[in-house]
């Protein structure tokens, strides 16, 4: 369990920590999330309440965490960072549940992998802020119920469908995350350059944009491996050609694809004649882990047009098949 302050560094020494918006202002792009939970966030400052509950849903990277600890910012209140893989055991939860302070932010990421008896507590905490325990055991259990604190659950999950609906239900506001647009992504990289003390042309930042799959944090990844190269072989201000040398050694290409992406499209075009193969069939046949393919692989080839999802499996289109063979 991570604990962060909203003020202040989280704790956890994340490499994109520092990099992190803190300011609703200063987060770049998502401008129906952003007029959403402004509006949110000043009905809860008038009414001086905790704000509702939030399920930030969307593919990993795209600013959920920070999104949280940018809410817990303008709120004035620590935000507890936790995800539901270490919510196993019903006292963490109750033992989290019970140390928040009124109007505190909660974020569980990956809401989705909640057990069901975790999931079952957070049902009266998140309604009526009151945790029901089962005290003993067989005949002689009972119930106890013991106030919380108001607070806000923020939940963070890639796959909004797996949610069960008493859960979903419970969430006041439900927002989607879009990939970023390639504008967003430069300023993205631009405010980051500037934190890390990069010297990166326009044209240099305009091409990590178009490369990182619109997600800040693959942004914030190339971002690194080019100021790696560019300050063992490079001199003077990162230019695009640089960008592009840098990229071509990790074998990321010009739209931003990967080793993963085009392994999965070339064992679909190669093996499958292009498809329709199952995911679990083609996440046996690379060695990956369906979800990971589902949830981290494939959005974006969605997003490209290059990949379809059938009822019968997943296809190449014909975009998909003609940048493969021009690469
Ligand atoms: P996951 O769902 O996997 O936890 P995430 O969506 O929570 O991912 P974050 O960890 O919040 O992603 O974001 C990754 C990094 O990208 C952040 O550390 C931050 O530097 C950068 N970033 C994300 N969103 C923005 C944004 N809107 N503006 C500027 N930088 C951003």
């Amino acid at each position: 369990l991570v604990a962060a302050e909203a003020s202040g560094v989280e704790r956890d020494g994340g490499r994109d920590e520092g990099l992190r918006p803190k300011r609703l202002c200063d987060y770049v792009g998502q401008p129906e999330l952003k007029q959403v939970l402004a509006i949110a966030l000043e009905a809860t400052r008038q009414r001086q309440e905790a704000l509702d509950h939030v399920l930030l849903y969307g593919p990993p990277g795209l600013g959920k965490t920070t999104m949280a600890l940018v809410l817990a910012e303008e709120l004035g209140v620590r935000c507890r960072i936790t995800s539901a893989p270490a919510l196993e055991r019903p006292r963490d939860i109750v033992g989290l549940l019970m140390n928040l302070q009124p109007r505190e932010l909660l974020f569980i990421d990956e809401i989705h992998r909640l057990n069901r008896v975790a999931e079952e507590l957070l049902y009266p905490a998140m309604e009526d802020f009151r945790l029901d325990l089962t005290v003993g055991a067989g005949a002689g259990a009972r119930t106890r119920s013991l106030e919380l604190p108001v607070f806000t659950l923020v939940g963070a999950t890639t796959k909004a469908g797996s949610l069960s609906s008493p859960l979903r239900d419970r969430f006041g506001l439900i927002q989607r995350l879009e990939f970023y647009n390639c504008s967003d992504l430069e300023a993205i990289v631009v405010r980051a350059a500037g934190l890390l003390k990069v010297e990166l042309m326009q044209e240099a930042a305009a091409e990590i944009a178009r490369r990182c799959r619109g997600t800040p944090r693959i942004a914030n990844r190339l971002l690194r491996r080019v100021r790696d190269f560019a300050s063992v072989k490079g001199h003077g201000p990162v230019t695009a050609a640089v960008v592009e040398e840098a990229l071509a050694m990790h074998r990321v290409d010009a739209l931003g694809l990967d080793a993963s992406d085009r392994r999965l499209l070339e064992l679909l075009l190669g093996s499958y004649a292009g498809g329709p193969a199952g995911l679990d069939t083609l996440a046996a046949a690379l060695g990956e882990d369906p979800d990971t393919l589902e949830g981290v692989v494939e959005p974006f080839l969605l997003q490209l047009g290059f990949l379809q999802r059938t009822p019968r499996g997943r296809v190449v289109t014909e975009a998909g098949r003609r940048h493969l063979e021009a690469a």
